[in-house]
Formats: C-alpha cells, sequence, structure tokens
C-alpha cells in the first residue's frame, strides 16, 4: 500500500476496448474549481476513440468510466 494521492484506482472497470485496467492521472489545473484535474485512460490507444474520461474530480471521473464501460 503506497501512500499517494491517487485513490481507488482498483475500482476502475478493466478497459472496454481491450480489457485491461485503465491508467489514472491527477493533475492541478487552473480550470476546474476543484484545482485539480482527473484523467482515466489507456494505454491501449483507446483515447484516441475517446476512451479516456477527464472531470475534476474522481469520483466523477470513475462514475464516467465505469458507467461507459457498462455500455457493453
Ligand atoms: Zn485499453
Amino acid at each position: 500500500m503506497g501512500g499517494g494521492g491517487v485513490m481507488g484506482e482498483d475500482t476502475l472497470k478493466p478497459c472496454p476496448f481491450c480489457g485491461q485496467q485503465p491508467r489514472l492521472t491527477d493533475r492541478a489545473s487552473n480550470h476546474t474549481a476543484s484545482g485539480w484535474l482527473y484523467i482515466v485512460s489507456c494505454c491501449c490507444g483507446g483515447h484516441k476513440a475517446n476512451a479516456h474520461q477527464i472531470s475534476e474530480t474522481f469520483e466523477e471521473v470513475r462514475k464516467r468510466w465505469n458507467t461507459r464501460s457498462e455500455g457493453e
């Protein structure tokens, strides 16, 4: 168990395009109310097909990613 700022990455569903675990990135942003930007993406290149999700909160980006993944 690490003590990093990224939380709950294991609660993200696998990528709907390749089945691998997606990557969660958080970074500071001047363009969101929270001051942070959370990005869920996958190394398979699915981002080219709008596979990535971006939100200013982890809860929101997780919900978007997981909801979209249930479309199959
Ligand atoms: Zn993928």
